[in-house]
């Protein structure tokens, strides 16, 4: 279905505007795309950066509609290809994929198609893309661009470098007059600028979109204890809702997926140590589900294009800033409101340090990765709005706060702690890093237990009656966030110690103050399901739907899983659930009202109009 550009004809965007409408059901372009489009169809490389859920794809989709030849998209994960083919043949387009899964015969049938200038788009791995008999095949083939998704691989400061990303530089000079368009969610400056060295991209329009993503709510809150029962308390305030649990290990995503599943939460495990067979059944299950938690590491990650996922939790922090943004990205793709909960603690601000000291590397990467582990917990444990932070640290300028994280809405408040403070950091000092944070504690407090007496004889034995144990702990946490104190892990019984001797010095003079949270009373404040506003917002995220138009969009939701089914999709490559809420709230009662609404594009509409207005008019 290449619709040429005539010479004469609507200007190409105009041919774009009408391809969006028609093929893919949506009124106008969102923030970057018309400007990405626009370039690809004047035939020039771009590279692309925009935010997960941005509308990446339609980006060198609809140009490969429109362009003559076949749209080539390289894209790393099989899962990805596989579930964007499916969404493209539901709206109509001639699209496959090429990978070592695809059966020979199916194969033929693929180069059949592309010989006989059948198909619009084939998507490919690096590697098969880059065999010597592929491109040979390829040359021979009119070509309307070549996309590169996840353009962030190719790079080592990304955090999924791929070397087999390094060889797509060479399709610069194997097929010089095809349009390259290069696409990611996450890089900054430095991984743009190797993006377009390695990809040969050096001269290309650039476009980078903001990375604002108003429908994520984001909170954080420090680890009390164990992370699990956390976990189940935060996800079973969240029924009937599609979520990720990240957590730091393999065994606690069984832990944490069992303790869920005794909740009663229809929760899985996925980790890199399952079976591959296992792995992929568990994916299955969690993209049909309409309601479903998947408790993984981040194996589990890149290419779950679930649009539906309405919260991403970690139960153990991410690595950096780079990786909180595309993890938590994962929650609302559809553009409905999501949460991003991140479970954090000072020892694993020690532990992620200290595994960055322990490898053998370049000491200047050592130090850039030592200052993207404090960016990161200056965000988990400060005070400014967390999404207007990561937006300055991907270089956003004149950010303004998004008025809704927990930090926005005042979740913290700190008092001046700057005295108390000084008693902590003297006591570690005359310790002398030789106990843990709890035998620092009962020191301050002098309720150490079978206290030996040089212990006792310190001056600084007993001197924090003023406080409890608990806001004792606090400020020891709030401390080692801040480096005045430092954590030696110790194989696992963590020492106290002091920690940057010149910012130790200035709280001793005053210089320097130190701020503390202070707890609303129940130290176990939950910003999240105490005040019930997320669970609240997330219902309104059902486009505003009455009680009276629920059963509809029940009825509805009903419908698509019974054809997803049938057909072995994802329920979502149908319909979105966004859209289903906007049929249920709208009741067309003709195939034009059907056609007008977001996401029905004509082939959905030859397809399923009747099915869907048929349960519209029993309702009716
Ligand atoms: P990503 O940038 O993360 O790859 P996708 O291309 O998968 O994002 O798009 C995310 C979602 O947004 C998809 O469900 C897509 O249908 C929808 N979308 C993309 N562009 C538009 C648009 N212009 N208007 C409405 N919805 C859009
Ligand atoms: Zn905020």
């Amino acid at each position: 279905m290449n619709l040429a550009v005539a010479e004469t004809g609507p200007a190409p965007i105009d041919t774009a505007r009408d391809v969006l409408r028609r093929t893919f059901g949506h009124a106008e372009f969102r923030g970057l795309q018309a400007e990405v489009i626009a370039e690809v169809l004047a035939g020039r490389n771009a590279l692309a950066v925009l935010p997960t859920g941005g509308g990446k794809s339609l980006c060198y989709q609809i140009p490969s509609l429109i362009r003559p030849g076949l749209g080539l998209v390289v894209s790393p994960l099989i899962a990805l290809m596989t579930d964007q083919v499916a969404a493209l043949v539901q709206s109509g387009v001639a699209a496959a994929r090429l990978d070592s899964n695809i059966e020979p015969e199916a194969k033929a049938e693929t180069w059949r198609r592309i010989e006989a200038g059948e198909l619009d788009i084939l998507y490919v791995s690096p590697e098969g893309l880059m065999q010597p008999w592929m491109l040979e095949r390829l040359s021979r083939t009119p070509l309307a661009l070549i996309a590169i998704d996840e353009a962030h691989c190719v790079s080592q400061w990304g955090h999924d470098f791929r070397p087999d990303y390094r060889m797509l530089g060479r399709l610069a000079d194997l097929f010089p007059h095809v349009p390259r368009l290069a696409v990611t969610a996450t890089a900054d400056a430095k991984t743009r600028e190797d993006i377009r060295a390695e990809l040969r991209l050096m001269d290309s329009a650039e476009f980078v979109a903001s990375f604002a993503r108003p429908e994520l709510i984001l909170s954080a809150e420090r680890k009390k204890g164990g992370a699990e029962k956390r976990v189940v308390e935060l996800v079973t305030a969240r029924p009937d809702r599609s979520g990720v649990v990240y957590a730091g290990s393999r065994d606690k995503t069984e832990k944490i997926a069992e303790a869920l599943r005794a909740a009663g939460v229809p929760a899985l495990a996925y980790h890199a140590g399952l079976d591959k067979r296992l792995r992929e059944t568990r994916l299955e299950d969690f993209l049909a589900a309409d309601a479903a938690v998947m408790v993984a590491t981040i194996a589990f990650g890149m290419g779950v294009d679930k649009p539906d996922v309405r919260f991403v939790i970690h139960a153990d922090p991410p690595g950096s800033i780079e990786a909180y943004w595309q993890e938590i990205g994962r929650a609302g793709r559809d553009g409905d409101p999501a949460e991003g909960i991140t479970l954090y603690g000072a020892a694993d601000m020690s532990w992620a340090l200290r595994r960055i000291a322990d490898r053998e590397m370049d000491e200047a990467v050592k130090q850039v990765q030592v200052r993207k582990v404090r960016q990161l917990y200056t965000l988990l444990d400060g005070a400014g709005c967390r999404a207007a932070t990561v937006r300055r640290y991907f270089g956003e300028e004149g950010v303004e706060a998004c008025g809704q994280c927990d930090l926005c809405l005042g979740a913290v408040e700190t008092t001046d702690a700057t005295q108390a403070a000084q008693k902590a950091l003297s006591a570690a000092h005359r310790l002398g890093g030789r106990c843990g944070r709890g035998r620092l504690v009962d020191h301050l407090l002098g309720k150490t237990k079978d206290v030996r007496p040089e212990e006792q004889a310190l001056s600084t034995w007993g001197i924090g009656q003023e406080l409890s144990a608990s806001q004792w702990r606090d400020l020891t946490e709030q401390l080692l966030f801040d480096g005045l104190l430092r954590e030696d892990p110790n194989d696992g019984r963590p020492l106290v110690g002091l920690g940057d001797a010149e910012a130790v010095r200035a709280v001793f003079r005053g210089e320097r103050r130190v701020a503390m949270r202070k707890h609303p009373e129940g130290a176990d404040h939950d910003p999240t399901t105490r005040s019930g506003r997320p669970r609240k917002r997330t219902r309104e995220a059902m486009a505003v739907l009455s009680p009276g138009d629920q059963p509809l969009f029940e009825a509805l939701r009903a419908w698509r899983t019974a054809e997803a089914k049938t057909q072995h999709v994802p329920p979502y490559v149908i319909f979105h659930d966004r859209t289903l809420a906007e049929i249920a709230l709208l009741k067309p009662a003709s195939r034009a009202a059907l056609a007008a609404v977001n996401g029905v594009g004509e082939a959905k509409l030859a397809h399923y109009g009747e099915g869907v207005l048929g349960i519209v008019g029993g309702f009716t």
